[in-house]
C-alpha cells in the first residue's frame, strides 16, 4: 500500500515536490527513479542497510530503495560519536553502509556515497519489489538501560498500519497533501510521522536542517518560506520556536495542524500556540519507538488542565492498562500502558525480550509508562522506570552510568534528571571516585567520545558514598535528596 501510493504519485504527478531541504529539492519522479536505481543495486545484498546522514535529499531515496529491495534501513546520525556509531553497526551486523553528504563519520564507517548510485539504466522493476509484509521495514536505535544502545525492529505491516492510522486522523487528513515540516532527526522515530504519511498522501516534506534549527532567525526564515500546513515536532521544539513573538500566524499563514509526540505536552504550550495561531488544531500523540512512532492521539486545543495523550477508540492499536500481575484494569484504575496488535514491532536486535510479548494471541509491548484510561481517553502518568526525556530525546541513565563506570577512576555512578518544575533541563551525574575526582571538563571530554551531546551531564557531583537501599542497590531517591542540599 505504501509503495503503491508513492508509485502512483510518481506516475501521475512526477513534477510534484516530495522533499525539500534548505538547498535541495526532490520531485516524486526523481525520488522514485533514484530509489529504483539504488534498489536494483541493494537487491544484490542482504540484511540491514545503515544510512548515515542528516537532511540531505538522498536520505529519503535511500529509505525508499531499502523498502523496494526488502532490506531494513537503519538511520544513523553522523553527529553521534564515531564509537557509538561503530557499536550500532556491530550490533546490527550491517555490511552495507550508505551515506549522504560529507561527514567526518563517513570514513570510520567505511560508508559508500549513495548519490552516485541513484543513476543508471538498471532499475528495480515494481513487480520485483519485496512483497512480504512481515519483513522488517526499518531498524531504529534508542538508548539502552543496560549500557549499550538498543535496536528496535519494525515490520512493513506496522509501518503501513501507522501511516493508514495517521492519515485517518481528521486534523492530519485535512492537510495530508500539503507541506509538512520535519524537525526530528531521521535516527529518531518521530521522523517516521513526517516522511511516510506525507509521501503516502502525495505531500511535500520540508526538512529543517540542524543549522536552521540551531539559529532562530534562520529557523523563522525557513518556516516562513515553507508554506507549511502541518508541523510534526516535540513539545521542546515548539517551546524553542515560541520563545520569540515572531513565531505566529503571520509567519505561517497556512499552518493548520501541529502533531506533537515524544514527551509531555504542557498546557501552557498549547495555550500560547492557540493565542499565536488562531484556529490551529493541536494533536497530542503518544507511543514508543517499539510500537511504530505513535499509537494514540487526541486534539487538545481548547482543553484545560493536564492533557490526554489520545483516544482509546480510534487508536492505531489496542491499548490496555495492566496491573503488576498482568491483568487488564477497568477504566479509572492506573497501571502500565500495554500496546497490543499491528503497531508492535518485531522485537529488539539481538533477541533481548524487554517489554515485548503477547496478549490474547496478539503481539504486545509493555511500555514501562504508567497510565490511566478515563472517559475514553488515555492519560500518561509518568514512567515506571528511570527513563528520561530531555529535549524530546529518550535517555536511559543506565547507558550514561555504564560509560562513566568504564573509567578506572569511578567506583560508582548514578545519573539523574535536573528538573525545573516538571521540565527536565539536563542531567546530573553523581560519582563515587576511587581516587581524586576528575574535573568536570575531563569527564565531559571523555563522555563526548562515546555518547551524543544530549546525554552529557550538565552537573557533576562527587559523593563520598553512594546511598544504597536494603537490597544493596543505589537509592536514587536518597541521592536526589542529598543533591538538593548541595
Ligand atoms: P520514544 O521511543 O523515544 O518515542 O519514547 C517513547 C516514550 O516517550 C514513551 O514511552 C513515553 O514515556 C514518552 N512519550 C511519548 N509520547 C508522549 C506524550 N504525548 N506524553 C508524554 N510522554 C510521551
Amino acid at each position: 500500500m505504501l509503495l503503491e501510493a508513492i508509485a502512483r504519485h510518481a506516475r501521475e504527478t512526477p513534477e510534484r515536490m516530495a522533499y525539500q531541504n534548505r538547498a535541495q529539492t526532490l520531485t516524486y519522479g526523481e525520488l522514485w527513479h533514484s530509489a529504483c536505481a539504488l534498489a536494483f543495486r541493494l537487491r544484490a545484498g542482504a540484511g540491514p542497510v545503515l544510512v548515515c546522514g542528516e537532511k540531505e535529499a538522498g536520505m529519503p531515496v535511500c529509505f525508499l530503495a531499502c523498502l523496494m529491495a526488502g532490506r531494513p534501513w537503519l538511520p544513523v546520525d553522523p553527529q553521534q560519536p564515531v564509537e557509538r556509531l561503530l557499536k550500532i553497526r556491530r550490533q546490527a551486523g550491517s555490511a552495507d553502509v550508505l551515506c549522504c553528504g560529507s561527514h567526518p563519520a563517513v570514513a570510520a564507517l567505511k560508508a559508500v556515497q549513495a548519490e552516485p548510485l541513484f543513476g543508471g539504466h538498471e532499475l528495480l522493476e515494481p513487480e520485483r519489489f519485496a512483497k512480504e509484509r512481515e519483513r522488517d521495514a526499518y531498524w531504529m536505535f534508542t538508548s539502552g538501560s543496560t549500557g549499550a544502545p538498543k535496536g528496535v525492529r519494525i515490520p512493513l505491516s506496522a509501518l503501513e498500519s501507522f501511516v493508514e492510522w495517521m492519515l485517518s486522523l481528521p486534523a492530519v487528513a485535512a492537510c495530508g497533501a500539503g507541506v509538512n515540516v520535519n524537525q526530528a532527526r531521521f535516527s529518531f522515530d518521530l521522523s517516521v510521522a513526517d516522511l511516510w504519511p506525507t509521501f503516502a498522501a502525495g505531500g511535500t516534506v520540508r526538512a529543517l536542517e540542524p543549522e536552521e534549527q540551531g539559529d532562530l532567525p534562520a529557523l523563522y526564515k525557513a518556516l516562513g518560506r515553507s508554506g507549511a500546513r502541518r508541523l510534526v515536532c516535540t513539545p521542546s521544539f515548539a517551546r524553542l520556536c515560541l520563545c520569540d513573538a515572531a513565531f505566529c500566524r503571520d509567519l505561517l499563514p497556512d499552518l493548520e495542524t501541529v502533531f506533537f509526540c515524544g514527551e509531555t505536552l504542557a498546557p501552557r504550550t498549547v495555550k500560547t500556540l492557540e493565542k499565536r495561531f488562531p484556529g490551529l488544531r493541536i494533536l497530542n500523540a503518544y507511543g514508543p519507538t517499539e510500537a511504530t512512532c505513535a499509537v494514540s492521539a487526541a486534539e487538545v486545543q481548547g482543553r484545560e488542565g493536564t492533557l490526554p495523550v489520545g483516544w482509546v477508540d480510534g487508536a492505531a492499536s489496542r491499548l490496555i492498562i495492566m496491573n503488576e500481575q498482568g491483568e487488564p484494569q477497568p477504566d479509572g484504575e492506573p497501571g502500565e500502558i500495554v500496546i497490543c496488535g499491528h503497531s508492535v514491532g518485531s522485537g529488539y536486535i539481538g533477541g533481548e525480550t524487554g517489554g515485548f510479548g503477547s496478549f490474547d494471541g496478539e503481539k504486545a509491548y509493555r511500555t514501562g509508562d504508567e497510565g490511566v484510561i478515563r472517559d475514553g481517553l488515555l492519560w500518561h502518568l509518568g514512567r515506571r522506570d528511570r527513563q528520561i526525556k530531555y529535549k524530546g530525546y529518550r535517555i536511559e541513565p543506565g547507558e550514561v552510568e555504564a560509560a562513566i563506570l568504564a573509567w578506572d577512576e569511578a567506583r560508582a555512578a548514578a545519573v539523574l534528571p535536573l528538573r525545573a518544575g516538571c521540565e527536565v533541563r539536563g542531567l546530573v551525574a553523581a560519582v563515587e571516585w576511587g581516587k581524586e575526582p576528575l574535573a568536570p571538563e575531563e569527564c565531559s571530554a571523555r563522555l563526548r567520545r562515546v555518547l551524543p551531546e544530549y546525554m552529557l551531564p550538565r552537573r557533576w557531583c562527587a559523593v563520598e558514598r553512594m546511598p544504597v537501599n536494603e537490597r544493596g542497590k543505589c537509592d536514587y531517591a536518597a541521592l536526589e535528596r542529598m543533591m538538593e542540599h548541595e
